[in-house]
């Protein structure tokens, strides 16, 4: 814990990046820039990554006024930090005229202090699996020439090589073919549902690129339950999880998903069935629950249907229907998670503070995976009209709240397995 302020960074437009010791470092909530508790921030993590904000002058704190005001020396900096943490502020700048969108990744604030990068951010997941010195690019490459050589005709083990391990980069088809943990399932070209930011697909009209190109054919089950049965027959912690980022939405592929199920577990009663999904069909999880579906995570930026519709512009499908597909897995006992993009200025507002209590007890919520928002942060309040969040209590002081009051309710960033869903606070840090 820090026992001063730190210092703002810059950059020199070069991507050499220096700390402003005329400047105290502060952070964003909403539109407002804000001073960020010495007690809430903390070692950049490894993994993240810093950024330079083409077109952003940063703002700060003058050491010897304590008036806020802009960093003259060069363009706003801000960091990218690891999966497992969340980060608390975004970075705090004002955009040019002529500054670019920027593309999907969050932004959190970054500061400089002795030497080091610090963040205000904490550790939310203690599951190792995505941390960066875990990866082994060797094994990798054995485990695709191997997959690829074992199952040749499977067009989907293709593309979790080729295009989500090879050039993705993706943490989960590189755990798969490393043999561990969370195996990625992508099975839907298409989506009924039209995300602002969009990781898998952006309009020809937008500046920004998607982070991902969309699966382009629909895999059989066939092909599913090849690869799947022999990943959670030997994988330590295994999980198969439908819906990824380089698809569509995957209920639009409920009938295939159903049936790879069934024939799954006509082969292996091991490991989990998970499904990441917009949850926009509960009659189809229904049928999946049926069919032996374990787990289910659904993305929202919100808990207020306004603010959901608005993002996720959905086709033929309501915020309510969402919520429904939660409880059914309530009912089937299975486990049910939202994937919670964090927004600070939005998520803790006392609006969404309300929402998510109340869509917590609703659905009886199993865990929150509290997701730092991939998204350049005024281009997301433009898209959405918003000019003002209304009263924010901190991303921080929102944590402490929801898990004081609902203590059964398990905090993360990624799908647990089954052994740990039976007992989730055993030690999973050494897997
Ligand atoms: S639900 Fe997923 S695939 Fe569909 S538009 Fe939103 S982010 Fe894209």
């Amino acid at each position: 814990m820090l026992d001063t302020s730190p210092y703002i960074l810059y950059s020199d437009g070069d991507g050499n990046i220096f700390e402003d010791t005329t400047l105290y470092a502060v952070g964003r909530m909403g539109w407002d820039a804000v001073p960020v508790p010495e007690d809430e921030w903390i070692e950049l993590p490894e993994g993240g990554s810093l950024y330079e904000l083409p077109g952003r002058k940063g703002i700060g704190i003058d050491i010897e006024t304590g008036g806020m005001r802009l960093c003259e020396k060069g363009w706003a900096v801000a960091a990218f930090i690891p999966p497992a943490h969340t980060g608390l502020y975004i970075a705090a700048y004002e955009t040019q005229a002529d500054a670019p969108t920027l593309p999907l990744f969050c932004y959190t604030a970054a500061s400089w202090l002795n030497d080091k990068f610090y963040v205000p951010a904490v550790r939310i997941e203690q599951d190792i699996r995505q941390e960066s010195a875990g990866f082994d690019d060797a094994k990798v490459q054995i485990g695709v020439k191997d997959m690829l050589a074992h199952y040749p005709q499977n067009r989907l083990v293709q593309h979790l090589a080729n295009n989500c391990a090879l050039t993705y980069h993706c943490p989960a088809a590189r755990n798969y073919f490393m043999g561990r943990w969370e195996c990625p399932v992508p099975s839907s070209p298409a989506c009924n549902a039209n995300c602002i930011g969009c990781i898998s697909f952006q309009p020809e009209e937008e500046t920004i690129v998607s982070t991902q190109d969309r699966l382009q054919f629909k895999p059989t089950a066939e092909e599913i339950v090849e690869f799947t049965v022999p990943h959670l027959e030997t994988a330590p912690y295994p999980i198969i999880s439908f819906g990824q980022g380089c698809e569509g939405e995957p209920l639009l592929m409920w009938e295939t998903i159903k049936k790879s199920i069934i024939e799954i577990r006509k082969h292996t009663s091991k490991g989990s069935i998970n499904i990441n999904t917009n949850g926009s069909k509960p009659a189809a999880v229904e049928e999946l629950m049926k069919a032996g579906l374990n787990s289910i995570r659904v993305s929202t930026n919100s808990a207020r249907a306004d603010i959901y519709t608005k993002y996720y512009q959905p086709n033929n499908y309501r915020f309510e229907d969402i919520v429904e597909s939660l409880r059914v897995v309530d009912r089937y006992n299975g486990w049910s998670s939202i994937n919670y993009f964090v927004f600070p200025g939005m998520t803790d507002s006392i609006a969404e503070y309300e929402a998510l209590r109340e869509l917590i007890k609703t659905t009886n919520l199993k865990m929150i995976q509290w997701r730092n928002f991939n998204i350049d942060p005024d281009w997301y309040l433009g898209k959405m009209g918003i000019t003002d969040t209304g009263e924010c209590m901190g991303v921080g002081q929102l944590l402490e709240l929801i898990r004081e009051e609902f203590p059964a309710l398990k905090f993360g960033y990624f799908n647990p397995p089954s052994e740990r869903m039976k007992n989730f606070d055993a030690d999973f840090a050494h897997w």
